[in-house]
Protein backbone atom coordinates (compact mmCIF):
# COMPACT_ATOMS: atom_id res chain seq x y z
CA UNK A 1 0.00 0.00 0.00
CA UNK A 2 1.07 3.58 -1.32
CA UNK A 3 1.37 6.30 1.42
CA UNK A 4 -0.34 9.17 1.67
CA UNK A 5 2.71 10.70 0.67
CA UNK A 6 2.66 9.09 -2.40
CA UNK A 7 6.23 7.88 -1.92
CA UNK A 8 7.71 4.72 -1.23
CA UNK A 9 8.86 3.75 2.03
CA UNK A 10 11.86 1.77 3.12
CA UNK A 11 12.18 1.96 6.90
CA UNK A 12 15.69 0.11 7.41
CA UNK A 13 15.98 0.23 11.87
CA UNK A 14 13.39 -2.81 11.92
CA UNK A 15 13.93 -5.25 13.87
CA UNK A 16 12.79 -9.10 14.63
CA UNK A 17 14.13 -11.84 17.27
CA UNK A 18 15.39 -15.51 16.35
CA UNK A 19 14.68 -18.04 18.76
CA UNK A 20 17.59 -19.26 19.26
CA UNK A 21 19.04 -16.10 20.52
CA UNK A 22 16.15 -15.56 22.70
CA UNK A 23 17.78 -19.27 24.03
CA UNK A 24 20.78 -18.25 24.43
CA UNK A 25 20.45 -15.41 26.23
CA UNK A 26 17.87 -16.91 27.99
CA UNK A 27 15.03 -14.37 27.27
CA UNK A 28 16.72 -11.41 27.59
CA UNK A 29 16.73 -10.21 24.51
CA UNK A 30 14.35 -8.29 23.05
CA UNK A 31 11.81 -6.93 25.84
CA UNK A 32 8.58 -8.15 26.91
CA UNK A 33 4.90 -8.83 26.25
CA UNK A 34 3.84 -7.72 23.09
CA UNK A 35 6.71 -5.85 21.72
CA UNK A 36 8.61 -9.68 22.28
CA UNK A 37 5.88 -11.28 20.32
CA UNK A 38 5.65 -8.70 17.53
CA UNK A 39 9.67 -9.29 17.20
CA UNK A 40 8.91 -12.53 16.71
CA UNK A 41 6.24 -11.96 13.71
CA UNK A 42 7.72 -12.18 10.63
CA UNK A 43 4.69 -12.42 8.98
CA UNK A 44 0.87 -11.25 8.71
CA UNK A 45 0.99 -9.32 11.92
CA UNK A 46 4.05 -7.16 10.92
CA UNK A 47 2.98 -6.59 7.10
CA UNK A 48 -0.35 -5.60 8.77
CA UNK A 49 1.11 -2.75 10.44
CA UNK A 50 3.74 -1.93 7.55
CA UNK A 51 0.59 -1.96 5.33
CA UNK A 52 -1.29 0.37 7.88
CA UNK A 53 1.67 3.07 7.71
CA UNK A 54 2.33 2.86 3.81
CA UNK A 55 5.46 0.92 4.50
CA UNK A 56 6.83 -1.21 1.88
CA UNK A 57 9.78 -2.35 2.42
CA UNK A 58 11.58 -3.27 6.16
CA UNK A 59 15.44 -4.25 5.84
CA UNK A 60 15.53 -6.19 8.73
CA UNK A 61 17.81 -6.49 11.65
CA UNK A 62 18.07 -8.63 15.06
CA UNK A 63 17.58 -6.71 18.49
CA UNK A 64 20.37 -6.47 20.77
CA UNK A 65 23.11 -8.29 21.22
CA UNK A 66 21.84 -10.54 17.71
CA UNK A 67 24.83 -13.15 17.19
CA UNK A 68 27.10 -10.97 19.78
CA UNK A 69 25.37 -12.87 21.95
CA UNK A 70 27.19 -16.16 20.59
CA UNK A 71 30.80 -17.74 21.96
CA UNK A 72 33.35 -17.19 20.14
CA UNK A 73 33.18 -20.41 19.12
CA UNK A 74 29.67 -20.92 18.45
CA UNK A 75 29.86 -20.03 14.86
CA UNK A 76 27.72 -22.26 13.40
CA UNK A 77 24.70 -20.97 15.71
CA UNK A 78 25.86 -17.57 14.04
CA UNK A 79 25.58 -18.58 10.67
CA UNK A 80 22.23 -20.11 11.23
CA UNK A 81 20.90 -16.76 12.57
CA UNK A 82 21.57 -14.78 9.07
CA UNK A 83 20.60 -18.47 7.27
CA UNK A 84 16.96 -18.08 8.88
CA UNK A 85 16.88 -14.31 8.33
CA UNK A 86 17.97 -14.55 4.84
CA UNK A 87 15.00 -17.42 4.14
CA UNK A 88 12.35 -14.81 5.45
CA UNK A 89 13.80 -12.25 2.97
CA UNK A 90 13.50 -14.98 0.07
CA UNK A 91 10.07 -15.67 0.87
CA UNK A 92 8.83 -11.87 0.51
CA UNK A 93 12.14 -9.97 -2.00
CA UNK A 94 9.50 -7.19 -2.30
CA UNK A 95 9.14 -6.74 1.19
CA UNK A 96 12.07 -7.54 3.08
CA UNK A 97 15.74 -6.86 2.83
CA UNK A 98 18.29 -7.62 5.58
CA UNK A 99 21.26 -6.45 7.97
CA UNK A 100 23.51 -9.20 8.93
CA UNK A 101 24.11 -9.58 12.35
CA UNK A 102 27.76 -10.52 13.48
CA UNK A 103 29.62 -13.51 15.90
CA UNK A 104 31.63 -9.99 16.82
CA UNK A 105 33.10 -11.76 19.84
CA UNK A 106 35.26 -13.73 17.23
CA UNK A 107 36.23 -10.58 14.70
CA UNK A 108 37.87 -12.54 12.09
CA UNK A 109 34.81 -14.97 12.25
CA UNK A 110 32.59 -11.77 12.56
CA UNK A 111 34.30 -10.10 8.91
CA UNK A 112 33.77 -13.58 7.40
CA UNK A 113 30.84 -14.17 7.93
CA UNK A 114 29.57 -10.29 7.04
CA UNK A 115 31.64 -11.27 3.49
CA UNK A 116 29.34 -14.82 3.39
CA UNK A 117 25.87 -12.73 4.14
CA UNK A 118 26.45 -10.40 1.45
CA UNK A 119 27.81 -12.26 -1.20
CA UNK A 120 25.66 -15.43 -0.88
CA UNK A 121 22.90 -14.34 0.81
CA UNK A 122 22.25 -10.65 -0.69
CA UNK A 123 22.22 -9.05 3.05
CA UNK A 124 22.72 -5.07 2.54
CA UNK A 125 25.23 -4.92 5.25
CA UNK A 126 25.45 -5.41 9.05
CA UNK A 127 24.18 -4.34 12.17
CA UNK A 128 25.92 -4.48 15.38
CA UNK A 129 25.17 -3.40 18.94
CA UNK A 130 26.44 -1.65 21.69
CA UNK A 131 29.49 -3.11 23.55
CA UNK A 132 30.84 -6.62 22.85
CA UNK A 133 32.89 -8.02 25.90
CA UNK A 134 32.91 -4.78 27.50
CA UNK A 135 34.66 -3.02 24.45
CA UNK A 136 33.24 -0.43 21.84
CA UNK A 137 33.27 -1.35 18.44
CA UNK A 138 36.74 0.59 17.44
CA UNK A 139 38.85 -1.29 19.20
CA UNK A 140 41.18 -2.24 17.31
CA UNK A 141 40.25 -6.12 17.25
CA UNK A 142 37.07 -5.41 15.18
CA UNK A 143 39.07 -3.12 12.74
CA UNK A 144 38.77 -6.25 10.26
CA UNK A 145 34.62 -5.76 9.78
CA UNK A 146 35.29 -2.35 8.97
CA UNK A 147 38.17 -3.29 6.47
CA UNK A 148 35.92 -6.39 5.35
CA UNK A 149 32.93 -3.85 4.84
CA UNK A 150 34.92 -1.45 3.33
CA UNK A 151 35.92 -3.86 0.38
CA UNK A 152 32.13 -4.84 0.04
CA UNK A 153 30.77 -1.45 0.18
CA UNK A 154 28.42 -1.97 2.08
CA UNK A 155 27.46 0.11 5.67
CA UNK A 156 28.05 -1.08 8.84
CA UNK A 157 24.97 0.44 11.04
CA UNK A 158 26.03 0.91 14.68
CA UNK A 159 23.01 0.26 17.01
CA UNK A 160 22.70 1.01 20.70
CA UNK A 161 23.20 -1.65 23.74
CA UNK A 162 23.17 -1.63 27.16
CA UNK A 163 25.28 0.48 28.95
CA UNK A 164 28.64 -1.17 30.87
CA UNK A 165 28.08 -2.05 34.56
CA UNK A 166 30.55 -0.03 35.95
CA UNK A 167 28.57 2.61 33.92
CA UNK A 168 25.18 1.47 35.34
CA UNK A 169 26.35 1.44 39.15
CA UNK A 170 28.20 4.89 38.73
CA UNK A 171 25.46 7.18 36.62
CA UNK A 172 22.21 5.47 36.70
CA UNK A 173 21.80 2.95 39.52
CA UNK A 174 19.79 5.68 41.28
CA UNK A 175 16.97 6.05 38.57
CA UNK A 176 16.81 2.59 37.13
CA UNK A 177 14.00 0.94 38.92
CA UNK A 178 11.97 4.20 38.84
CA UNK A 179 12.47 5.24 34.96
CA UNK A 180 13.74 2.37 33.20
CA UNK A 181 14.13 4.18 29.97
CA UNK A 182 17.66 5.66 31.40
CA UNK A 183 19.30 3.03 30.00
CA UNK A 184 17.42 2.65 26.97
CA UNK A 185 15.98 5.19 24.92
CA UNK A 186 15.44 7.67 27.54
CA UNK A 187 19.16 8.02 27.75
CA UNK A 188 21.22 5.44 28.32
CA UNK A 189 21.48 4.24 24.80
CA UNK A 190 21.92 7.31 23.49
CA UNK A 191 25.29 8.42 25.44
CA UNK A 192 26.46 4.58 24.20
CA UNK A 193 26.31 5.39 20.43
CA UNK A 194 26.75 8.78 20.56
CA UNK A 195 30.36 7.95 22.48
CA UNK A 196 30.64 4.93 19.82
CA UNK A 197 30.53 7.48 17.20
CA UNK A 198 33.04 9.40 18.93
CA UNK A 199 35.43 7.11 19.57
CA UNK A 200 35.31 6.08 15.80
CA UNK A 201 36.11 9.45 14.33
CA UNK A 202 38.83 9.79 17.59
CA UNK A 203 40.32 5.89 16.54
CA UNK A 204 42.24 6.46 13.09
CA UNK A 205 39.73 3.36 11.79
CA UNK A 206 38.66 5.87 8.67
CA UNK A 207 42.23 6.50 8.28
CA UNK A 208 42.55 2.70 7.40
CA UNK A 209 39.58 2.45 5.81
CA UNK A 210 38.94 6.10 4.04
CA UNK A 211 35.93 4.87 2.25
CA UNK A 212 34.21 2.97 5.21
CA UNK A 213 30.43 3.74 5.99
CA UNK A 214 28.44 4.13 9.59
CA UNK A 215 24.85 4.11 9.82
CA UNK A 216 23.51 5.45 13.39
CA UNK A 217 20.38 5.57 14.17
CA UNK A 218 17.90 8.07 15.97
CA UNK A 219 19.10 11.28 14.05
CA UNK A 220 22.47 10.45 14.69
CA UNK A 221 22.72 9.86 18.32
CA UNK A 222 22.79 13.54 19.04
CA UNK A 223 26.03 13.98 16.97
CA UNK A 224 24.50 16.60 14.32
CA UNK A 225 23.75 18.84 17.01
CA UNK A 226 26.96 18.54 18.83
CA UNK A 227 29.13 18.85 16.00
CA UNK A 228 29.97 22.23 16.00
CA UNK A 229 31.04 21.52 19.28
CA UNK A 230 33.14 18.44 18.30
CA UNK A 231 34.91 19.85 15.50
CA UNK A 232 36.30 23.35 17.98
CA UNK A 233 37.28 20.62 20.78
CA UNK A 234 39.21 17.99 18.71
CA UNK A 235 40.66 20.72 16.18
CA UNK A 236 42.72 22.35 18.50
CA UNK A 237 41.51 23.86 21.61
CA UNK A 238 44.34 22.48 23.37
CA UNK A 239 47.59 23.43 22.22
CA UNK A 240 49.18 20.23 22.68
CA UNK A 241 46.60 17.93 21.71
CA UNK A 242 46.38 15.37 18.90
CA UNK A 243 43.46 16.95 16.67
CA UNK A 244 40.98 15.49 14.48
CA UNK A 245 38.95 16.71 11.54
CA UNK A 246 35.54 15.61 12.98
CA UNK A 247 33.23 17.69 10.31
CA UNK A 248 34.98 15.81 7.61
CA UNK A 249 35.17 12.57 9.12
CA UNK A 250 31.25 12.50 9.89
CA UNK A 251 30.19 13.91 6.55
CA UNK A 252 32.70 11.81 5.30
CA UNK A 253 32.08 8.32 6.95
CA UNK A 254 28.66 8.88 8.48
CA UNK A 255 24.89 8.44 7.69
CA UNK A 256 21.76 8.98 10.11
CA UNK A 257 17.92 7.79 10.29
CA UNK A 258 14.82 9.01 11.67
CA UNK A 259 15.02 5.74 13.93
CA UNK A 260 12.30 6.81 17.00
CA UNK A 261 13.25 10.03 16.90
CA UNK A 262 10.73 11.93 15.00
CA UNK A 263 11.50 15.47 15.36
CA UNK A 264 11.40 18.35 12.76
CA UNK A 265 13.91 20.91 14.46
CA UNK A 266 16.24 17.44 15.07
CA UNK A 267 15.69 16.89 11.50
CA UNK A 268 16.34 20.24 10.46
CA UNK A 269 19.66 20.76 12.16
CA UNK A 270 20.47 17.19 10.88
CA UNK A 271 19.95 18.77 7.54
CA UNK A 272 22.21 21.88 8.17
CA UNK A 273 25.12 20.17 9.42
CA UNK A 274 25.67 16.88 7.48
CA UNK A 275 23.35 17.71 4.35
CA UNK A 276 19.66 15.76 3.11
CA UNK A 277 21.81 12.81 1.20
CA UNK A 278 22.73 10.89 3.66
CA UNK A 279 19.44 10.97 6.08
CA UNK A 280 17.57 7.80 5.83
CA UNK A 281 14.09 6.91 7.06
CA UNK A 282 13.56 4.22 10.14
CA UNK A 283 10.93 4.11 12.41
CA UNK A 284 13.00 1.11 14.89
CA UNK A 285 10.11 -1.12 14.80
CA UNK A 286 8.40 -2.86 17.02
CA UNK A 287 9.76 -0.31 19.90
CA UNK A 288 7.93 2.35 18.19
CA UNK A 289 5.45 2.20 16.19
CA UNK A 290 5.10 2.51 12.32
CA UNK A 291 2.39 5.29 11.64
CA UNK A 292 3.87 7.78 13.82
CA UNK A 293 6.82 7.73 11.72
CA UNK A 294 5.35 7.92 8.05
CA UNK A 295 2.84 10.39 9.48
CA UNK A 296 5.18 12.84 10.51
CA UNK A 297 7.19 12.29 7.20
CA UNK A 298 4.08 13.73 5.24
CA UNK A 299 4.25 17.43 7.02
CA UNK A 300 8.15 17.68 7.48
CA UNK A 301 9.35 20.79 6.38
CA UNK A 302 11.68 19.76 3.52
CA UNK A 303 10.44 20.17 -0.69
CA UNK A 304 8.63 16.97 -1.59
CA UNK A 305 12.09 15.98 -3.49
CA UNK A 306 14.23 15.84 0.31
CA UNK A 307 11.68 14.07 1.46
CA UNK A 308 11.56 11.25 -1.25
CA UNK A 309 15.14 11.01 -0.93
CA UNK A 310 14.75 10.36 2.74
CA UNK A 311 11.95 7.82 2.19
CA UNK A 312 13.67 5.57 -0.48
CA UNK A 313 16.00 7.52 -2.60
CA UNK A 314 19.35 7.43 -0.35
CA UNK A 315 18.16 3.75 1.03
CA UNK A 316 18.74 2.78 -2.61
CA UNK A 317 21.53 4.14 -3.32
CA UNK A 318 23.54 2.89 0.23
CA UNK A 319 22.45 -0.30 0.16
CA UNK A 320 21.88 -0.44 -3.50
CA UNK A 321 18.33 -1.35 -3.58
ZN1 LIG B 1 16.69 -0.13 17.18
Amino acid sequence: MASRTGSQIIAIEEHYLDADVAEKTQGRAGGRGETRDRLADLGEWRLREMDEAGIDIQVLSHCPPGAQAFDPDELDRARAVNDRLAQTVKAKPDRFAAFASLPLRNPAAAADELQRCVGELGFKGAMVHGLTDGKFIDDRSFWPVFERAQSLDVPIYVHPGRPHPAVIEAYYKDYVEKFPSILSAGWGFTVETATAGVRLMLSGVFDKCPDVKIILGHMGEGLPFLLWRLDMAFGGMHPDAATVPIREHFCKHFWITTSGNFSNPALLCSVMEMGVDRILFSVDWPYVMNRPGSEWMEGVPLSAEDREKILNGNAKRLLKM
